[in-house]
C-alpha cells in the first residue's frame, strides 16, 4: 500500500496511526479530523477537566483507563503492581517503526504534553506543527494533560494531518475519500475511526443547553459553570450524565438528573447495581427523578425580546417543571457513520465489520466507537485503543488474519467512587457481592450464570477487580471464536 488514510483524528485514529507505523507500514499516512485539535482524551472532559481541577499533577484519569492493569500492556511489572494505586506515572508511547522499548505495547500509552494546536482548518500539517500553530497549553495549561500525543510523536508518525475538515464520502471501491472542502484523498487503504456524536434534543439551539462530547463542548459548559451557583438539570442518567451531575454537584451547583427508565444504567449494570448508582446520586446531594421523560424546554429571550433565546426550565412528561439555568443533555451518542452510508458499509448503528474490524471491502477497516465489530459496537475507551492493533494487522494482510477478542472493560468516576466493569453481563445473571459491601461504598460484585463468573463490577476495589478481570480474560481466550461476539456488549 502506498497511501493509508485514517479518518477520525482522535483516540482510535491515533492508535491506528501508531499501529500502522509500529507494524512496519512506511508509506504515506493521511489523518483526517473534523475537529481542529490534534488528538485529545475525552474521559477527563466530564471529570477533572470540567471541575477545573489542576490535574496536571494528578493524572488519575490515566490510571482510570486501567492501561496498567492490562497484562497485555504491562510488560512493566512494577507498573502493573502499582496500577490500583491509581497513580501510575504517564508512560511514553511506542515509537513508530516498531520501537517498543520499555515494555510499552504497540500503540503505546497516553502521552502527556500539549495538545498541539491544529492547523488552519483545511490545512495540512506534516510532521511537527507548523509555525503559528501554538500548543494550546501556552494559553490554557489545564488542557495540556488532555493531549494524547506530542510534537515529537507527531513528527515520528510522519503523517499528513488534515484537521478541521470532514470526510463526506468514500468512493464505492474504497479508493478515494472526499472532503467537505472539495478535496479528494486517493488512497489504497482506509481506517474509519470517526467515533460518535452526542445526541441532541429536537428543537432550536438554546443558550444554556449543552452536550458533552468534545473539548469545545467541555470548554463551553465549564465556562457556564464558573458563573456562580446555578440550577443544573442533567437529562439522562447514563455514564456521561452521571459524571457530569457528580462534577456539577462537587462545584456547588444545585443539580437534578432526569432519567426516563426506572433506574439509571440498568442496560449496562443490571437492576441491582443500577440501584447502587442511583443511591450515589442521592448521597451526592443530587435529585434523581426517574421514570419520567422530557416534554420540552422552556426558554426566554435574554435581555428582553431581541436577545438570544436561553433555556429557563425543563418540562417533564409528567407535568413537572424544573427551573434551569443550565441543561446538560446526556442522552447517548450516535455513531458518525453517515458519511459512509452511500457505500453500504455502514448504517445508523455504525460501520459493519467482521470480527477482525474489516468491512466488506478488505482495504477498509473500522475501529473505536463507530465500529460494529462482529455485530457489537462498544463505546469504551479501552476498545478504541485495543481494536486498532487487530484492524491494522488485517488491513496490511489484505484479509482477516486475526479477530478481536478483548474482554469489554470500562470505568466511570462518580461522587468520589471509581466504578470498574469487565466482561459480558448475561440478562439472567445473578449478582453476588464477593467482597466488601455496597453500604460501605467499596465492594466487588460478580455476575454469575450457571455457577460461572461472566462479568465483574467493582466500586473502589481495584485490586481484586484486576484479578477477576484477568481471570475473565483468560476464560474468554479459551472460548471458541464463535461463542464470543454473539453475546450483547454491556
Ligand atoms: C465526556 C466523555 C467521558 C468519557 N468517559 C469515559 C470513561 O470514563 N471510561 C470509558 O471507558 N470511556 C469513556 N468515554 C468514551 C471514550 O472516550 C470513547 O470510547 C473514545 O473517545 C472513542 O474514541 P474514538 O476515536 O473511537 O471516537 P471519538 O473519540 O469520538 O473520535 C472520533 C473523531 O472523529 C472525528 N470525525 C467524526 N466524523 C468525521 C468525519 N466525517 N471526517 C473526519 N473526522 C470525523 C470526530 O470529530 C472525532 O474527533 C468518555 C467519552 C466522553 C465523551
Amino acid at each position: 500500500m502506498k497511501t493509508v488514510t485514517v479518518v477520525g483524528a482522535s483516540l482510535a485514529g491515533l492508535y491506528a496511526a501508531r499501529e500502522l507505523r509500529a507494524q512496519g507500514y512506511d508509506g504515506r499516512l493521511v489523518i483526517i479530523g473534523a475537529e481542529p485539535h490534534f488528538p485529545y482524551d475525552r474521559p477527563p472532559l466530564s471529570k477533572d477537566f470540567l471541575a477545573n481541577k489542576d490535574f496536571l499533577a494528578n493524572k488519575d484519569f490515566l490510571a482510570n483507563t486501567d492501561l496498567a492493569a492490562d497484562s497485555d500492556f504491562s510488560a512493566n511489572k512494577d507498573l502493573a503492581a502499582n496500577a490500583d494505586e491509581a497513580a501510575a506515572a504517564p508512560l511514553g508511547g511506542a515509537a513508530p517503526g516498531g520501537a517498543n522499548a520499555g515494555g510499552a505495547a504497540p500503540g503505546g500509552a497516553t502521552r502527556g504534553g500539549a495538545i498541539p494546536g491544529g492547523p488552519t482548518p483545511g490545512g495540512v500539517t506534516r510532521g511537527r506543527p507548523l509555525p503559528g500553530q501554538a500548543p494550546l497549553d501556552e494559553t490554557t495549561p489545564d488542557e495540556a494533560p488532555l493531549a494524547l500525543t506530542d510534537p515529537d510523536e507527531i513528527a515520528e508518525l510522519a503523517a499528513d494531518w488534515l484537521l478541521g475538515v470532514h470526510a463526506t464520502a468514500l468512493d464505492p471501491r474504497g479508493r478515494a475519500v472526499h472532503l467537505d472542502d472539495g478535496r479528494t484523498v486517493v488512497t489504497d487503504g482506509v481506517v474509519v475511526a470517526t467515533g460518535a456524536s452526542a445526541r441532541r434534543l429536537p428543537g432550536p439551539r438554546l443558550a444554556g443547553v449543552h452536550t458533552l462530547r468534545t473539548l469545545d463542548d467541555a470548554r463551553a459548559l465549564r465556562a457556564e459553570l464558573t458563573r456562580g451557583p446555578r440550577g443544573v438539570v442533567v437529562i439522562g442518567g447514563g455514564f456521561i450524565g452521571a459524571e457530569t451531575a457528580s462534577t456539577c454537584a462537587a462545584l456547588g451547583h444545585d443539580v437534578t438528573v432526569v432519567e426516563a427508565a426506572p433506574l439509571p444504567l440498568i442496560p449496562q449494570l443490571g437492576p441491582e447495581m443500577a440501584a447502587f448508582c442511583a443511591d450515589l446520586h442521592r448521597h451526592g446531594g443530587v435529585r434523581l427523578l426517574t421514570g419520567t421523560g422530557v416534554a420540552g424546554l422552556r426558554h426566554a429571550a435574554v435581555g428582553g425580546t431581541t436577545g438570544p433565546e436561553r433555556v429557563t426550565a425543563v418540562e417533564l412528561t409528567d407535568g413537572r417543571l424544573l427551573p434551569a439555568d443550565v441543561v446538560v443533555v446526556g442522552i447517548g451518542a450516535t455513531p458518525n457513520s453517515g458519511w459512509l452510508t452511500d457505500g453500504a458499509l455502514a448504517d445508523r448503528d455504525g460501520v459493519r465489520c467482521d470480527g477482525g474490524c474489516v468491512t466488506s471491502l478488505p482495504q477498509v477497516v473500522a475501529v473505536g466507537d463507530v465500529a460494529r465489530v462482529g455485530g457489537v459496537r462498544a463505546e469504551h475507551w479501552t476498545s478504541a485503543t485495543e481494536q486498532p492493533r487487530v484492524a491494522v494487522r488485517n488491513l496490511l494482510a489484505a484479509h482477516t488474519v486475526e479477530t478481536f477478542s478483548a474482554l469489554p472493560y470500562f470505568w466511570s468516576d462518580q461522587y468520589g467512587s471509581r466504578i470498574q466493569f469487565a466482561g459480558h453481563r448475561p440478562a439472567d445473571a445473578t449478582v453476588r457481592i464477593a467482597e466488601g459491601s455496597p453500604d460501605s461504598g467499596s465492594f466487588l460484585a460478580l455476575y454469575e450464570q450457571a455457577g460461572q463468573v461472566r462479568a465483574a463490577l467493582a466500586v473502589n476495589r481495584p485490586r481484586p477487580f484486576m484479578k477477576v478481570r484477568r481471570r475473565l480474560r483468560a476464560q474468554r481466550s479459551a472460548e471458541p471464536d464463535g461463542t464470543r461476539s454473539a453475546r450483547a456488549a454491556p
